[in-house]
Order: structure tokens, then C-alpha cells, then sequence
């Protein structure tokens, strides 16, 4: 039994014996004559001439020892329906798809949207794409036209595969008209549209462009469509970033890389096994549902869970009503999504039993402590934090639990991952910072491990210019998140670098601020900003969510809080923090993922134009804060 620290000294001193290991793990038509091709950096190649396939990994290969076992459950709360199905029957409807696919014309590096609910043919459009080698581009289901179009045009889809609706609290959301909408806007059309018919609002079909996918269906019944062998650095999809800090970027990902990446993180750092249950709760428009949603826990012949629903319909019990019934080893979910259950009334989680459960996985924003602690007493599992990005595919910053238990540290999602050779850099100086307890730039020192992002989609200079100029000189990948790593190895994210703000001179991280109001017992969420300032360079500046807001339509009552708010922020922190407004609102501006817009709360705070706002949520929220801040 290897010690953790052994393992990823192993992983970065003798990177290709370790990788070489590694890719074991999956299967491979012709095997890879190189580890790693690093000559042309940031450009990194990864097991160079081996070819393979990654639904081939997903389905294929389980046939034989689980063709039986349920591969895929996709359970709906909003149709009330649950569809098993085994490995061999889902090996079946990939193949009915590709043929579908093929035959309206796509061939292999061509790309294909998915713009779709959470339903099991989204999952059967990703392994098709993935069978025959072309490149899906997974649209979150919940954007508009205007988003829509300009991921249309990035990608230019020879077909794009939707549904007639999606469903959110039990009322059926349109997907036809935006997507008519969007490929009317869009530069690019795609030679055609496969629907899938739900029945839940009606369609009117474009002759010549949309198919029905029933129809198609029928005609591929007994499809026979072969994986295609393909070469190891062949993309394999593109997907965007959440958008929180810009214009989302188009990530282009490997096959090969990807499929021993996922692989042995299942292995290494989920501990899981063939015939155990994964459930992550995420959406496939998000990279959590690529890698564990879809090809992470199939990759490992698990049974994977596709959630279709709110966590809190028809009451907060459901997500652990599905655990036990479905036996779920392996859970995964957010932070936000558990703030929402920790608001229900706790007696719904006591109703089910959740002892099938190993861990519970959150990911994607700080994990704060009452958070953590609640969902730790209510299940008695431990909670795992782990941080990565969609650049990265699988998790940088975690426990690898499946080579040695450790034990969490609050407040921090873990150890540096192996493959990950992390660092933290002094933002001044450009140089590392290698005593303990320092704060930094946390950076991925190149060649990145496999599974990471190849490139910027059609775009190599961004891919660059944006990641890899931190330092100059150096092949040094940046978060663009602030860290600092404890004297045992366990890092803490402090935020991201766009977040800290420069009062006087004195350099100030938001989140610290924001920490210290949420603090006060009436502010139940709060963000703070940086707004330019001629006297100081930039002031503080709060947008807070109060817990009770009875009486708040008073101004008096309302300067009375934000006098509280201001003191306590005095007192914690220093008047130099102190934000110079706090304006209370109802809600805060969002990304579809539940991620704070912060750059965009402070655009309007100094009333500039916010940019691209594709991915944001709710536009009231922003909103009300423009007429805020003119008021
Ligand atoms: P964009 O890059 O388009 O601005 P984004 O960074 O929000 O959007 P994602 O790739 O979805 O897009 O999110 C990755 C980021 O989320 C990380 O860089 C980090 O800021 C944050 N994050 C993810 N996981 C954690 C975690 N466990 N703890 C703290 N922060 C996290
Ligand atoms: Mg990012």
C-alpha cells in the first residue's frame, strides 16, 4: 500500500511511468507509443498513437461482464417517470442514435449541439457523438435564444439534437421556439434538428431541417454502428465555462486523455468500484455532468443517476428518497444546492435511509462551515470537497481516498491532486512561494495532466494568452483563484483573483468582507464589490440578501441595518473595510450554475455595461441593483 505523498511524488518525478500505469485502465485499440508529447508547449499531447474510443469504454466493454446491469437510470420528478437501462440496452440506443446521427450527414470532427433537458436521449446523443467521433457541444437547457446562437455559431453543428420542452416545477419550459429562434439569429445553420417528442407542448417542424427522433428511431431499430478507433489526442467535445468572470470560454477536450483521466479518478479519488451507484446532481450542460454524470462512473461500469427536477419537489426528501432506493454509493452536488435543502425543514432527511452511502462530493463554489457541517450531521458521511474548473475535467485540489484515507480539513477542498503539479506564485514577483501559509496565484506548472483542456475551441492564441502568461518565460497555468497551502499540503481557496479590491492602497479579498457581514444575524447571503472611488481608488461596496426583510421598505430601518452591518465589519475587520453602501435587495445576480456574477454586480455599481450576461440566471436581480445604485 502506497502513502498519498508517495503516489504523487511518483505522478510528477517519473510522469510517464505513472501515466503509462494509468492508462491500463481503459481499453485501447492500438496502444499509445508515447506518454506525453510536450515539444510544443502549452501544448500537451497525451498518450500519442494509442487509438481508442470513449463510448467503446463507457458501454462496450461492460457488455460482457454487466450487459444486465443498469447503466443508466434517469429519473424525473417533473414527468414523474423512471427509465432504467442496462448496459445492453443502452448500448442499443447509443447505436440507434449514432445511425441516426450518420444518416442526417455527420461525420467524424464534425460537431453536434445538444441543447436538452436532463432526459436519458441527451446521454444517448453524447455517446453517440463520442462513438463515431464527432464532437458534441453540450448547451445548458436553461439558456435563451441569444446564448443559444452565439454557442451555434462558435461550434457550427452539422445537426443539433433538442427536445420540444424541458420542465422546472412542474411546468413544461419551451426548448422549439427558443432553438427557432436562435438558429434564425445564428450565422451558421445546421443542416438539420433532431427532436425528441416528450409530449409535453406542441411542435411545429420545419420541413426538410427537423426530424423527430421517434421516427428515426424506428428506422435504426436494429442499428449495428461500430466505435470508431480513434487517435488518443482526437477532440472529443468542446463545452463553455460558467461565464462568472467573462465571456465563457469554448474548452476542447482530448479522448484518450479523458477516458484514462476519468478512469483513474474513479478509482483514486471516488474509490468506487463496477456495480456501485454514482449520483451527481450537476446538469450535462456543466462539466460535472460530462465527467460524472456521464463518462466518469460509466467508464467505471457504475450505474449512473440522471436527475431531472428541483432537490426540493415534491418535497426536500427526494434526492435521498432516490439514494435509498436506488442504493447510492456515490453522491455529488454543490454547495448552493445544499444551502437550498439546509432552508427545508430537517425532518425530510430523516425519513429515508441513506446508509447505501460512502461520501458525499460538493464541488464548484467555497464550501462554507455551517454548510459542510449540516449535511455532515444529517448524513454521517464524510463531505468531500474537491475544486477543479471546467479547463481541468476532473478535480486539481481533493482527497484521493482510494490511496489512502485522509482526513478533511475544514475550509479546505484538500491536497493537490496527482498529475497536478500546483503552485502557488507570488502575483508581484512571479515567483513561487514555497513556505507554508503564503498567499498566492494557485498555478498548474505544465505539461497539465491528462483530461485537461487541449485548447481555446478554434482559438490556440487564446488558449495562451489567456492561461499560460502569468509568468513570462515559464509554461505555468493559471487558476486565476487565490490560495494558500497549509504545512501538511492542504490548500485553502481564498477566491478568485479578480476579486480582491485595493482601498487606499490597502489590498482587500471580498470574500473576507463578505464573510464578516453574512456574519450578522439578519444578512442571509451578501456580495461585495470594488467600486472605482477618486479619493481611494476603490471602495467597498455591499449588495446583501437580509433574512427577514419585514420593515425594510422603511428608509430608517433600512439605514439602521446597513449602520449595524457597517460596525460589525468595523469592529471584524477594520474600518478600511468597511463597505461604503450596503443595499439590501431581494436577490443576488447569478449564473445558471448558482455562481455569484460578481463582475457583473460591479459594472453596474460603477455603471458600466456588464458584458456578456449569457449564462446569468435572473435579470431582475441585476436589475434591481441598477436602480439602486442611481437612486
Ligand atoms: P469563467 O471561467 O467562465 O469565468 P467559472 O470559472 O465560474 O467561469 P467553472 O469552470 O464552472 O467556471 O468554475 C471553476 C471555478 O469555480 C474555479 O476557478 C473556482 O473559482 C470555483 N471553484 C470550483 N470549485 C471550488 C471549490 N471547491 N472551492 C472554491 N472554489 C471553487
Ligand atoms: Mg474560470
Amino acid at each position: 500500500m502506497t502513502s498519498y505523498a508517495e503516489f504523487y511524488r511518483q505522478s510528477i518525478d517519473q510522469r510517464d511511468d505513472f501515466w503509462a500505469t494509468q492508462a491500463r485502465l481503459v481499453d485501447w485499440q492500438t496502444p499509445p507509443q508515447q506518454v506525453c508529447d510536450y515539444s510544443h508547449p502549452p501544448f500537451a499531447k497525451w498518450f500519442v498513437g494509442g487509438t481508442t474510443n470513449l463510448c467503446h469504454n463507457a458501454v462496450d466493454r461492460h457488455l460482457a461482464d454487466r450487459g444486465e446491469q443498469a447503466a443508466l437510470v434517469a429519473i424525473s420528478t417533473e414527468t414523474d417517470t423512471e427509465r432504467s437501462y442496462s448496459f445492453r440496452e443502452l448500448h442499443a440506443e447509443v447505436q440507434r442514435m449514432a445511425a441516426s446521427l450518420l444518416a442526417l450527414g455527420v461525420k467524424k470532427g464534425d460537431r453536434v449541439l445538444i441543447y436538452m433537458p436532463m432526459v436519458a436521449e441527451a446521454a444517448f446523443a453524447m455517446l453517440a457523438c463520442a462513438r463515431i467521433g464527432a464532437l458534441h457541444s453540450v448547451v445548458f437547457g436553461g439558456f435563451a435564444s441569444g446564448s443559444l446562437a452565439s454557442r451555434i455559431d462558435d461550434a457550427e453543428p452539422v445537426v443539433i439534437v433538442s427536445a420540444d420542452a424541458g420542465s422546472r416545477g412542474g411546468k413544461a419550459v419551451a426548448y422549439k421556439p427558443l432553438l427557432d429562434e436562435a438558429i434564425r439569429q445564428a450565422r451558421h445553420q445546421p443542416g438539420a434538428v433532431l427532436l425528441v417528442d416528450r409530449g409535453l407542448v406542441p411542435m411545429e417542424l420545419e420541413s426538410g431541417r427537423d426530424h423527430l427522433w421517434n421516427d428515426l428511431r424506428a428506422e435504426h431499430m436494429d442499428a449495428q454502428v461500430p466505435c470508431e478507433w480513434l487517435a488518443s489526442t482526437h477532440p472529443s467535445y468542446t463545452l463553455y465555462t460558467s461565464g462568472t468572470t467573462g465571456k465563457p470560454k469554448g474548452v476542447q477536450r482530448d479522448t484518450g486523455g479523458y477516458a484514462v483521466a476519468l478512469a483513474a479518478s474513479m478509482k483514486h479519488i471516488f474509490n468506487a468500484r463496477a456495480g456501485q451507484t454514482f449520483f451527481a446532481t450537476s446538469d450535462i450542460g456543466w462539466v460535472v455532468g460530462h465527467s460524472y454524470i456521464i463518462y466518469g462512473p460509466l467508464i467505471a461500469g457504475m450505474t449512473t443517476i440522471m436527475y431531472e427536477g428541483l432537490p426540493t419537489r415534491p418535497d426536500a426528501g427526494v434526492w435521498w428518497s432516490i439514494v435509498e432506493k436506488y442504493q447510492v454509493t456515490h453522491m455529488f452536488s454543490a454547495p448552493t444546492a445544499v444551502r437550498v435543502l439546509k432552508k427545508q425543514d430537517p425532518a425530510y432527511l430523516k425519513k429515508y435511509d441513506v446508509s447505501s452511502l460512502k461520501a458525499l462530493w460538493l464541488a464548484g463554489e467555497p464550501l462554507d462551515e455551517p454548510t459542510a457541517q449540516w449535511i455532515s450531521d444529517a448524513l454521517q458521511v464524510p463531505i468531500i470537497d474537491n475544486y477543479w474548473q471546467t479547463e481541468t475535467g476532473w478535480p486539481i485540489l481533493t482527497l484521493a481516498n482510494g490511496i489512502e484515507q485522509q482526513t478533511t480539513r475544514f475550509g479546505s477542498p484538500g491536497k493537490a491532486m496527482y498529475g497536478y503539479h500546483v503552485k502557488l506564485i507570488d502575483e508581484a514577483t512571479g515567483q513561487e512561494l514555497t513556505e507554508p501559509n503564503q498567499k498566492g496565484v494557485v498555478a498548474i506548472e505544465g505539461p497539465l495532466p491528462p483530461g485537461c483542456m487541449q485548447t481555446v475551441w478554434r482559438d490556440d492564441e487564446r488558449f495562451v494568452s489567456t492561461y499560460w502568461s502569468t509568468i513570462p518565460g515559464r509554461q505555468i497555468y493559471s487558476t486565476f483563484d487565490w490560495g494558500i497551502r497549509d504545512a501538511d499540503g492542504y490548500y485553502f481557496i481564498l477566491g478568485r483573483t479578480d476579486d480582491v479590491i485595493n482601498v487606499a492602497g490597502h489590498r482587500l479579498g471580498t470574500r473576507e468582507i463578505e464573510e464578516s457581514i453574512s456574519s450578522h444575524p439578519n444578512i442571509a447571503e451578501v456580495a461585495v464589490v470594488g467600486v472605482a472611488d477618486n479619493l481611494k481608488g476603490q471602495v467597498a461596496m455591499a449588495f446583501a440578501v437580509p433574512r427577514d426583510a419585514t420593515g425594510l421598505e422603511d428608509a430608517a430601518a433600512r439605514m439602521k441595518l446597513e449602520g449595524e452591518v457597517m460596525k460589525q465589519v468595523d469592529k471584524q475587520l477594520g474600518a478600511v473595510a468597511r463597505p461604503s453602501r450596503v443595499f439590501f435587495v431581494t436577490a443576488l445576480p447569478k449564473t445558471r450554475s448558482g455562481k455569484l456574477l460578481r463582475r457583473a454586480l460591479q459594472a453596474v455599481a460603477e455603471g458600466r455595461d456588464p458584458g456578456d450576461l449569457t449564462t446569468m440566471e435572473d435579470p431582475a436581480a441585476l436589475q434591481q441593483v441598477r436602480s439602486m445604485v442611481a437612486a
